[in-house]
């Protein structure tokens, strides 16, 4: 089988190493650079976390994302990923947490309650004003998206059944035949076409557009004294919602960064514009660390970063066969990337077995088990 793959980002690269391990022939197209620094993927980090709230379908899947992350390490030689553990942390009637918590009671996962006085002595980083319960579990932790998305570039680079083609713009998909068109005019045909565009995906597919929402998020990196990088550097990932904005800590592990940013989703924005951020998107979020945060006072903000999430309705992922040759690859909602091995490897395998599509749109979407019916 030939497949052409729209989009270098964590998901089209992924269905790319999905299919090449399974022998087949692929072209992937990027419109940037690849890695393309723009694409939703291009971060220091994203999280992997069990906590869920009540998507339990989600819940149910780390397990087997976390497989195939160590495929891939298998397959870069490389590990890009450090534990945290995850501590939820919810107050002022948000129930997240505790939602999370009895989801993950449900399938055997069960989180621990911190007692409020224990969290000072365990977390001596965090103010526990506004924090009314805590949940902790062991797992959940950082991977280094950019390291893994320029270490998948390197892997793929080298593979005889992958052509890259970086720098090149595809201006239109005809799904039915499987077939595009790059912005130079060039016709390439294949037996699939899967378009992984992440936010520019309405651009390609406009019957897709009311769907799939572009999201401009603004993140913090912070740079801290000394002292404070040594506390946090071993964890936790916190997931907080206590107050009217819910934040995530992202904590520096292996020299990287710590960020903060919230899950609010702006559903506005355009992915070809302008990039630069302002103290005006951060505002409410500063305030919120402010409160949460020990010694906050001594960080400094060193830079802020505008990335775009795609966003449905329901916050569930769209991985669709469009027409007779043509799939539609957008797992996202600001929680795509900790599946991104998963969703690449399970795509490959629906390809190139004929497994039935809407199977494996319902799997995607977490509402079933597995991905064949
Ligand atoms: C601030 C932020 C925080 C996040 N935090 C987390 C987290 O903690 N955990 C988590 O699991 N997920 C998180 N996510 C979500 C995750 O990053 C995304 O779900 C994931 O990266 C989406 O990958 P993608 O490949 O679909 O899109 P992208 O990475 O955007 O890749 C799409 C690529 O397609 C290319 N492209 C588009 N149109 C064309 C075209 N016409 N021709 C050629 N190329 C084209 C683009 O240039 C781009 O490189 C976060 C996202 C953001 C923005």
């Amino acid at each position: 089988m030939k497949a052409i793959i729209v989009g270098g980002g964590i998901m089209g690269l992924c269905v790319a190493w999905g299919l090449a391990r399974g022998g087949h022939e692929v072209e992937l197209f990027e419109q940037g650079s690849l890695p393309n620094p723009l694409a939703s993927s291009m971060d220091e980090h994203r999280l992997i976390r069990h906590p869920y709230g009540e998507h339990v379908g989600y819940a149910r899947l780390i397990d087997e994302a976390y497989d195939a992350w160590e495929l891939l390490w298998r397959d870069l030689g490389q590990r890009l990923y450090a534990a945290t553990g995850t501590l939820a942390l919810t107050g002022n009637g948000a129930d997240w947490a505790e939602r999370s918590a009895s989801a993950l009671a449900s399938i055997g996962k069960p989180m621990s309650a911190l007692p409020i006085d224990e969290l000072p002595r365990r977390f001596p980083m965090i103010e526990t004003k506004g924090v009314e319960r805590a949940f902790w579990i062991d797992t959940g932790g950082v991977l280094f998206a950019q390291d893994i998305v320029a270490a998948l570039v390197r892997h793929l680079a080298r593979l005889p059944l992958v052509r890259l083609h970086p720098g090149t713009p595809i201006r239109s998909v005809d799904l039915e035949r499987g077939r595009v068109i790059t912005a130079g005019g060039a016709v390439h045909d294949a037996d699939v076409v899967v378009v992984a565009a992440g936010a520019w995906v309405g651009r390609l597919l406009p019957a897709l557009a009311t769907r799939l929402v572009p999201s401009r998020q603004v993140v913090i990196y912070f740079d801290l004294p000394a002292k404070d990088r040594t506390a946090w550097s071993k964890g936790p990932m916190i997931i907080e919602k206590t107050g009217d904005v819910g934040l995530y800590l992202v904590p520096p592990m292996e020299g990287r960064g710590l960020k903060v940013g919230d899950h609010e989703f702006s559903r506005s924005g355009d992915p070809t514009a302008e990039r630069a951020a302002s103290e005006d998107d951060i505002r409410p979020l500063l305030e919120r660390c402010r409160s949460l945060l020990r010694g906050f006072e001594r960080w400094r903000t060193d830079r802020l970063k505008a990335c775009f999430y795609t966003v449905t309705a329901d916050e569930r992922f769209v991985v669709e066969k469009q027409a007779a040759h043509g799939w539609v690859m957008s797992p996202c909602s600001g929680h795509g990337f900790k599946f991104g091995a998963l969703m690449g490897l399970e795509l490959a395998r629906t390809l190139a077995s004929g497994r039935d599509a809407t199977a494996h749109a319902r799997w995607a979407a977490g509402l079933e088990a597995t991905a064949s019916t």
